[in-house]
């Protein structure tokens, strides 16, 4: 019998387009399946492109927000309050904030060069650049103040990369998940993309025989789930595909925010705008957090006289604390479809966060001082970066779900594209890398 989809995908985020993307390029007929309604015009696109939010900057971030579906925000930290999910076309990959630093903790998985490669070709996907930030007076001078502070803990001060493009007025032009597959438009004829929810991978001894959906089965010769680090899990659990470390492994990040005034000798003179600034200053071993100095987006309601501040004096320090991967940090699957968690930190992860926002309070002080009613404050726990509940591992000895080509063990033909595949403490935003394992996973498809 011969099939209509190569490949079928579930899930329509930046990391099933990008694998959709991949094995077109190769060649494959590829079917995404998504469950979400689209939420920008076109579908998929970043939401954040729309006009009124390149007028008023600020109303983005409780928009975007209303697209997180919480497990249960009333439980205690350890339960992961902002544990959430997104489904739309495009997934949370039209609602993010676009920073693509790459890796700092990568496995053996593919040599340096390998990685380097796939990077390169994760940057192209997305669009990703950092050049224009050359040009913002507040980038190169807080830069300047930062680094022998940074330096002397072993930590790189750099321009932090972003997806989008700067139009001519340095506004920035967001990549939404659509834009990877459009970007190249021989590999979007050959994927098409349709509204269904994916209910159950049916399996047979190695094999996946098909996917069943709210409409019906679909049958292709490969399979891949790409619904994020939670409902990638979860599909597999109600599937019946339950190795020892689904769901375990769990890592995410603690993220504390703040938003700075900063000291005049640091913003431009002249009245002139003034293109946002994005820092980061990286991770290292005896500071194994990730630091972001940037003006985009903030969760606060400023107070007092700080009211009406110039945006040109404005930058907000965003500390992300890796938490260790451990056997018994974990997302827990019920029968019945629920999902909880259980994420107790350790010692030292805790010790990390103490640190970064010891940090962040002597950064605040070296460029400015805190903006009233927007001082350091952690975001609900679980929000931000999920990653481990997949795992990659190198055998198939209960410590990964799938092997180092995203196949998970024990199948033939269902592979994985998530950041829940990633296996080690990473502290950076993960989604670059994420994008450069989904093309390592498609590359790995037959077609
Ligand atoms: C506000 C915000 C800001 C962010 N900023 C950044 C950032 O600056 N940098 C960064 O690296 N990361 C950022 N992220 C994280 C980033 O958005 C994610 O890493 C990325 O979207 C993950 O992509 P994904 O394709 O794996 O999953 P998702 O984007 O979650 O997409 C998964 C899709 O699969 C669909 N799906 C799930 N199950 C099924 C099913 N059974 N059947 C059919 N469809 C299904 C879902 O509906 C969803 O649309 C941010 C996230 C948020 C919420």
């Amino acid at each position: 019998m011969s099939l209509q989809h190569d490949v079928v995908i579930a899930g329509s985020g930046p990391l099933g387009i990008a694998t959709a993307r991949r094995l077109a390029e190769r060649g494959a007929k590829v079917l995404v399946l998504e469950q979400g309604e689209p939420i920008s015009e076109p579908p998929g696109s970043h939401y954040r492109n729309s006009e009124r939010f390149i007028r008023q900057p600020d109303s983005y971030l409780p928009a975007a927000t209303q697209y997180l579906e919480f497990f249960d925000d009333s439980v205690p930290r350890d339960a992961l309050p902002g544990a959430a999910v997104t489904r739309t076309v495009g997934g949370q990959g039209v609602i993010w904030t676009n920073l693509c630093p790459r890796g700092d903790a990568l496995w053996p998985l593919m040599s340096e060069e390998v990685w380097s490669e796939r990077y390169l070709l994760a940057e192209k996907y997305l669009g990703v650049q950092a050049d224009t930030l050359d040009r913002s007076v507040r980038q190169q001078r807080i830069a300047a103040a930062l680094k022998p502070r940074a330096e002397a803990s072993g930590r790189v001060v750099s321009a932090l990369p972003v997806a989008g493009h700067y139009r001519d007025d340095g506004k920035l032009r967001y990549t939404g998940s659509i834009d990877i597959l459009d970007a190249d438009a021989a590999a979007g004829k050959n994927v098409s993309i349709r509204r269904d929810r994916v209910v159950r991978v049916v399996h047979e001894g190695h094999r996946v025989k098909w996917l069943e959906t709210a409409s019906g089965r679909i049958e292709a010769a490969s399979y891949v789930i790409a619904g994020g680090a939670i409902a990638t899990p979860q599909l597999l659990f109600l599937s019946g595909i339950r190795p020892k470390a689904l769901g375990r492994y769990l890592s995410y990040h603690p993220l504390a925010v703040c938003q700075v005034v900063l000291d005049p000798e640091f913003c431009r003179a002249d009245g002139q705008t003034d293109i946002d600034p994005r820092i980061q200053v990286r991770p290292s071993e005896t500071a194994p957090w990730y630091t972001l100095i940037l003006h985009d987006v903030s969760p606060f309601t400023p107070a007092g006289d700080d009211v009406e501040i110039g945006s040109n004096r404005l930058v907000e320090i965003q500390s992300i604390c890796p938490v260790d991967n451990e056997e018994h940090k974990r997302a827990i699957f019920h029968e019945d479809g629920r999902v909880t968690f259980d994420v107790p930190l350790s010692a030292a992860d805790l010790a990390r966060m103490t640190d970064a926002e010891k940090e962040a309070e002597e950064l605040t002080d070296l460029i400015g001082r805190t903006r009233d009613g927007c001082s350091l404050t952690w975001m609900p726990f679980g929000f931000a970066h999920m990653t481990g509940t997949t795992r990659m591992s190198k055998d198939d000895n209960g410590t990964g779900v799938s092997d180092y080509q995203g196949r998970v063990w024990g199948y033939d033909n269902l592979y994985l594209a998530t950041n829940g595949l990633i296996p080690t403490r990473m502290a950076v935003n993960p989604t670059l890398t994420g994008v450069s394992l989904a093309i390592h996973v498609a590359d790995r498809i037959q077609v």
